[in-house]
């Protein structure tokens, strides 16, 4: 009895001994969770990209959370966000169905020798959060799949970028900077569908973008500036220019939206404005370049 309890003690996950129905393939799985008490998690830094560091325990190691919340289907790869996964609606059931094949060749091709009936390793969670991305296109705007799939990709990048660190030679590093043009991408339509009216962000919905907490609108707004930032096109000065006014404006509403409430997630803020002096800078040394090429001689 002593020995079993020690078994658990040990442990990072368990299986849920609640079976998970895939509406795809009809397979009946169990789906692996993660035990978060007893110091499993001790949590370190917050990055510029809100994503939380944990630091290894001496006990269980390295703890990647990000690996388990997408569901994956064992045998079609159908893969959502915890709560989606069950609900997905009929009209998209034969679309998903079928591009089995396609989703299980695409995954497999980027991460070699994926098993989901295994406990999870770091490409099972980067192919999770992969696969996911590419399920919500066929999502109704009521899921708010657009803003998912950035969250989505940022985590595979993230993850990626862990691949990296641990296989430097296999050129995860590269693959990491796809998924972040990737969540880019998104992130920057979520707010232009969210903008029109026809992908609602629902107030109270999770955003995180990591599991630790939830960043809500601001932090979407906060993040759409930042990958632009980073990731946006700066081989043109002009466009830069732009760019980099566009962002100004995006942290300039979570100044403004700081103000008039007393409950705003304050990391935000002081990261917002860090990198807001940093873009005053970068844009004054581009509008000085801008002019002198412009000007007469
Ligand atoms: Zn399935």
């Amino acid at each position: 009895m002593k020995k079993k309890q020690d078994e658990k003690l040990k442990k990072l996950t368990f299986i849920s001994t609640n079976h998970t129905l895939c509406p795809i393939c009809a397979e009946k799985f169990f789906k692996e969770e993660l035990l978060t008490g007893g110091g499993r998690l001790i949590a370190g830094k917050l990055t510029d990209e809100l994503r939380r560091l944990y630091e290894p325990s001496a006990r269980f190691g390295e703890v990647s959370p990000l690996v388990y919340p997408v569901t994956v289907c064992p045998a079609c790869y159908f893969a959502a966000l915890g709560g989606d996964f069950e609900k997905v609606e009929r009209e998209a059931i034969n679309e998903l169905e079928k591009l089995t094949a396609f989703r299980r060749k695409s995954a497999e091709l980027m991460f070699p020798d994926l098993d989901f009936k295994r406990p999870r390793a770091l490409k099972e969670g980067a192919a999770s959060c992969y696969l996911a991305m590419a399920c919500y296109d066929h999502f109704k705007p009521y899921f708010m799949p657009t803003v998912k799939r950035g969250i989505l990709s940022l985590r595979t990048a993230w993850i990626l970028s862990d691949l990296h660190r641990k296989d430097p030679g296999a050129n995860f590093d590269y693959a990491a900077k796809i998924f972040y043009r990737k969540a880019l991408f998104f992130y920057r339509l979520a707010l232009e569908r969210d903008q029109k009216g026809e992908e609602a962000l629902h107030v109270k919905a999770n955003f995180g973008p990591d599991t630790d907490k939830n960043y809500g609108y601001d932090g979407i707004l906060y993040l759409s500036g930042y990958l632009e930032y980073l990731y946006g096109d700066k081989k043109d000065k002009a466009r830069r220019l732009k760019t980099l006014q566009y962002v100004k404006r995006l942290f300039g509403k979570i100044f403004g939206l700081g103000k008039s409430s007393k409950n705003k997630p304050s990391p935000i803020l002081e990261k917002a404005r860090d990198i807001y002096t940093k873009i005053g800078e970068e844009a004054a040394a581009l509008a000085g370049g801008v002019v002198e090429e412009n000007g007469e001689d």
